[in-house]
């Protein structure tokens, strides 16, 4: 048996809709401007020819309301809300939850004008809030995608927006890594991305997955 030298980490988890066991998430690989209007607004040509890849740490992962603290070091704090694609026990996608990619935009446009890496901007603490997993097939690959900031409309889409669909994403990835089960894939974001601020309450839903509530709390 293995002495640690202190208690190792939980392993970071997501509640399954519908069952009592719960999902071990081992990784997170996200995908960027995946969707043609984001991609321009965050100023790039949407017709790139292959997604690319960042990621954030499992720990990161905060379950539906379970509330993020507004992180350090950031006067500008973005919500993107994603359709989240879970690996299953035979590599494939085995289901499907409502995610939000927390960005330090200030801190990721001075990494795009440095050439440095995207790490602080998007692998924080606390950066990847994730609804419950509903397993088997998506439920509708047009579904409306919506993100409400306090009530009020900040990101409208739907799925079949996404310039690169969940199974081609999920053979970019393999293309790239060993995918293995408990690997979560943030398959990108729709347009109107924008500022969150402590007390903010976020509402994001996709039609036919558990939603995803959180409020922003202080530092
Ligand atoms: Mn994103």
């Amino acid at each position: 048996m293995t002495s640690w030298l202190f208690a190792p980490t939980p392993v970071p988890s997501l509640p399954i809709v519908g069952r009592p066991e719960r999902f071990p998430v081992r990784r997170i690989l996200c995908v960027g401007q995946n969707y043609a209007a984001h991609a321009r607004e965050m100023g790039s040509d949407p017709s790139r020819p292959a997604p690319f890849f960042f990621s954030k740490p499992a720990d990161a992962l905060v379950v539906d309301g379970a509330d993020p603290a507004y992180p350090s070091a950031t006067a500008d704090l973005h919500h993107e809300i994603e359709l989240v694609c879970a690996v299953g026990e035979d590599g494939h996608i085995a289901g499907w939850a409502v995610g939000c990619d927390l960005t330090r935009r200030d801190l990721q446009a001075a990494a795009k004008a440095g050439g440095r890496p995207w790490d602080a901007a998007k692998g924080f603490d606390q950066s990847a809030p994730c609804g419950a997993l509903t397993l088997g097939a998506l439920p509708d690959p047009a579904a409306p995608i919506r993100l409400e900031v306090n009530g009020v409309a900040r990101q409208t889409g739907r799925l079949d927006d996404m310039i690169w669909n969940p199974s081609e994403i999920l053979a970019k990835a393999g293309e790239l890594w060993t995918l293995r089960p408990g690997d979560l894939i943030f398959t990108g974001t729709p347009e109107g991305v924008g500022p969150l601020l402590p007390g903010d309450k976020v509402t994001a839903t996709i039609a036919g997955l558990s939603p995803l509530n959180f409020t922003v709390q202080p530092q």
